[in-house]
């Protein structure tokens, strides 16, 4: 049974949908006692996950009933945050009616990083994960809610065409809706009734780790959770779109070593070997030891140190990002210890409220629920990214002039290669075909 999961899920291309985008075929192909399904939501504002955990319970159930299987778990729990009364409601009363006893649920404080992989295992399973470790290495596999229910999409040979995203912000009508992978980010934007402002930016994904779009010609992905439109003013665009080199110039200048960014940082409060206080330090001087270089490695960049802890305006995040390429191009990698983290005593009560740190990103006003639109979303062409997930580039199958239809395979993942499938998500003509992408216009 483990192997047919494992290769229909292949078959339909399915892939982490909240984060990087990694195949989850590799994935479920684990030996593990718990699935925690993550329905935490973690980025301010996002609001997909609550939705397809209140209209399509059965279905992410299903499709964790199918994880269990394949990693011979036994218990699969979903944890979402109390403060999503609705998804909250309909989880439990899912959960009550459920006659497989592996099927449990788990309340979630709300606070950011709830939903952080580490974070999460610690705080449902009070398990540590070790030192740029896997939730694997404690016995668990994290899900998150969309993946899962492609998953079991997957299991009725249905492919991944679609994603759930929120597009909020300065927009008229903030909505949570379905679209095909490829669409354009102006079309979403135009369908949710286009910018209130003049002259905004769109941010892909949360205001704490998503990336602004240098253009709204972007294609969506199957890892697009969000699109959020800011001023180009807003706090929380400057932040992501200033210059790398200023930042690494201003914080060897600036930092008065007040720790704030160590005793807030998540992954130092789980007891990992991470004080960005003493990296930001030792950056004013000119030799920095390789140790304290190598700190930068178990940085998940959540932000917390440059968006909430930080009172001089410094980026121990961007610090430790640009660190972390350094060290990857010198092929230098974290040694794992083998020893079990200690949780630092004040873990719990340096908890972030999500409330408290919306208002210190100024996005709190757009912090509005948006409802799923009850329109169809219609494209007028798609542009399927061959790299939009882990691993390598999809090779494309099609050539120009060939008709698709929704959920045929237009790229495969090449030989021996880590990597995803990618299936038309709009029945059309290929119009173009390149080394970075697909596109498919409606006949
Ligand atoms: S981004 Fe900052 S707070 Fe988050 S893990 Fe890295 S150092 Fe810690
Ligand atoms: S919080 Fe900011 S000022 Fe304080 S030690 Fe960290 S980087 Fe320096």
């Amino acid at each position: 049974m483990k192997e047919t999961i494992i290769e229909k899920v292949k078959q339909a291309g399915v892939v982490g949908a909240g984060g990087a985008g990694f195949p989850t075929h590799v994935k479920v192909n684990a030996k593990v006692d718990t699935v925690l399904v993550n329905g935490a939501s973690c980025e301010p504002l996002l609001m997909s996950d609550p939705y397809l955990l209140e209209q399509e319970i059965d279905t992410v159930i299903k499709g964790l009933k199918t994880v269990l299987d394949a990693t011979g778990a036994t218990e699969g729990i979903i944890c979402l945050k109390g403060k999503h009364a609705k998804a909250m409601a309909t989880v439990a009363q899912a959960v009550e009616n459920e006659t497989d006893p592996r099927i449990k649920m788990f309340e979630l404080q709300d606070f950011y990083p709830a939903g952080d992989e580490h974070v999460l295992v610690n705080e449902v399973m009070g398990r540590t994960v070790p030192e740029a470790g896997l939730p694997l290495n404690v016995g668990a596999v994290v899900s998150n809610v969309e993946s899962l229910f492609n998953i079991a999409l997957a299991m009725d040979d249905k492919p991944v065409t679609h994603r759930y995203l929120t597009v909020t912000g300065e927009i008229r009508n903030p909505m949570v809706v379905k679209v095909p992978v490829g669409s354009l980010v102006s079309e979403v934007l135009d369908f949710a009734g286009s910018s209130l402002i003049p002259s905004y930016r769109v941010v892909d994904g949360g205001p704490m780790m998503g990336r602004v779009l240098d253009t709204t010609d972007r294609p969506v992905t199957k890892t697009t959770s969000g699109l959020i439109v800011l001023s180009e003013d807003h706090n929380v665009v400057v932040g992501k779109i200033r210059d790398p080199k200023a930042i690494r110039r201003i914080t060897t200048s600036v930092c008065c070593q007040c720790n704030q960014c160590t005793d807030m940082c998540p992954r130092n409060l789980l007891g990992h070997d991470l004080h960005p206080h003493k990296l930001m330090r030792l950056y004013g001087t000119d030799m920095v030891p390789m140790e304290a270089r190598k700190e930068a490695l178990l940085c998940s960049e959540c932000g917390v140190c440059e968006k909430f802890a930080c009172p001089m305006g410094i980026s121990p995040r961007e610090v430790n990002a640009q660190i972390k390429r350094e060290l990857a191009a010198e092929g230098i990698r974290w040694q794992a210890t083998g020893e079990t983290p200690e949780n630092d005593q004040f873990k719990a009560t340096r908890h972030i409220p999500t409330k408290r740190l919306m208002h210190r990103l100024d996005v709190v006003q757009y912090d509005t629920h948006p409802t799923i639109s009850q329109t169809e979303f219609v494209p007028s062409h798609v542009k399927l990214l061959l790299g939009q997930h882990i691993g390598a580039p999809s090779q494309a199958v099609v050539a120009v002039g060939d008709h698709v239809t929704a959920g045929d395979l237009v790229a495969e993942i090449p030989e021996k290669a880590l990597g995803a499938r990618i299936h038309a998500s709009i029945t059309g003509v290929v119009t173009e075909v390149t080394k970075e992408a697909v596109t498919i216009k409606h006949q």
